[in-house]
């Protein structure tokens, strides 16, 4: 971990806006590198750990609320995520509204997400896209966002060009609580990434299995490999607690795994725009809930 003399600090912030707001875009910017998932298509953004931040002495874990805000909610989301979004909400000690200025209407068409936004902590607005519009109209949309919500502070930005990003990272990093980071600075990289994949995998067992197994298993992404011709080998291990569980999962002759695996590859396909090779380990880890390790990772995925 980082030098315990030095005083670190570290935080949630969920990023929340309406589809193609730019939180993909801005999210890669702040992160440094390709974590997120950019496209022009919605939705398509829907995990909650985005990328991690690191300014100055800050690692600023960036979270996803997928669900709550979604303007009419053209994908039906399982309640039980929705319920895990407003946790995420509950969380972050931050958030920041990402507006996109080149919308038609957009005050009007942001209202019902500014109904849900947090009252309980600081609300950083970031007009994105400024790239697009006149310096006038700018300072017409901060003042009339910030009559619509008490704003902690707003921020002018064009995420696609990383315009004015730098600015709330130093806002952020200079008001998140002190304390140590709770990933290590070598596994950034990756780590959202694997995470991601993670959760996908560990969604999809839930949604077969819910009814079977008393928890969601937990899964773990142990390795990630880019192959040159644009593919990408991702092993995982699914954690149960009991050989009667490892059955479950494993499925009449290994059925249900597969299917599992099946949907969850698609899916890592869709969003990473690759082949994906997705190898799944079922293994059984007494009280894999009670250790540590497992816990700390738990925080971040329940
Ligand atoms: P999300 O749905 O909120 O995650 O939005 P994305 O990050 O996927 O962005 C949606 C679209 O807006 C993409 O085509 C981006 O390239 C574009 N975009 C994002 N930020 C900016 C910006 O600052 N300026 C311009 N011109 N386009 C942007
Ligand atoms: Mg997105």
């Amino acid at each position: 971990m980082t030098d315990p003399d030095k005083k670190t600090s570290c935080g949630f912030v969920s990023v929340v806006g309406l589809p193609n707001a730019g939180k993909s875009t801005l999210i890669n910017h702040l992160v440094g590198s390709k974590v997120s998932i950019v496209s022009p298509k919605t939705h398509t953004t829907r995990n909650r750990i985005l990328g991690i931040a690191i300014h100055d002495t800050a690692q600023i874990i960036l979270i996803d609320t997928p669900g709550i805000f979604d303007a009419g909610g053209s994908r039906t989301m399982e309640k039980a995520m929705v319920g895990v979004a407003f946790d995420a909400l509950e969380d972050s000690e931050f958030a920041v509204h990402l507006v996109d200025v080149s919308m038609k209407n957009s005050l009007n068409k942001n209202r019902a997400l500014i109904d849900k936004l947090p009252k309980n902590k600081p609300v950083l607005l970031a007009l994105n896209k400024t790239d697009k519009v006149k310096k006038e109209e700018l300072l017409a949309f901060a003042a009339a966002f910030n009559e619509a919500f008490p704003y902690e502070a707003t921020f002018m930005i064009s995420a696609l060009k990383g315009h004015g990003t730098k600015t709330i990272l130093d806002h952020l990093a200079g008001s998140l609580t002190t304390g140590p980071w709770m990933f290590e600075e070598d596994q950034i990289t990756d780590m959202p990434m694997r995470l991601m994949a993670a959760e996908i995998t560990r969604e999809k067992i839930f949604n077969q299995l819910h009814q079977e197994l008393p928890y969601a298993a937990m899964v773990h992404t142990e390795e990630w490999e880019h192959f040159d011709n644009g593919s990408i080998k991702i092993s995982q291990t699914v954690f149960v607690e009991r050989d009667t569980q490892k059955a479950i999962v494993l499925g009449k002759g290994g059925a249900r795994i597969k299917q599992i695996g099946k949907e969850a590859r698609e899916e890592l396909e869709q969003i990473f725009d690759a082949r994906i090779h997705l190898k799944l380990f079922v293994k059984v880890q007494d009280n894999w809930a009670e250790r540590s390790e497992n816990l700390r990772l738990m925080g971040l995925l329940e």
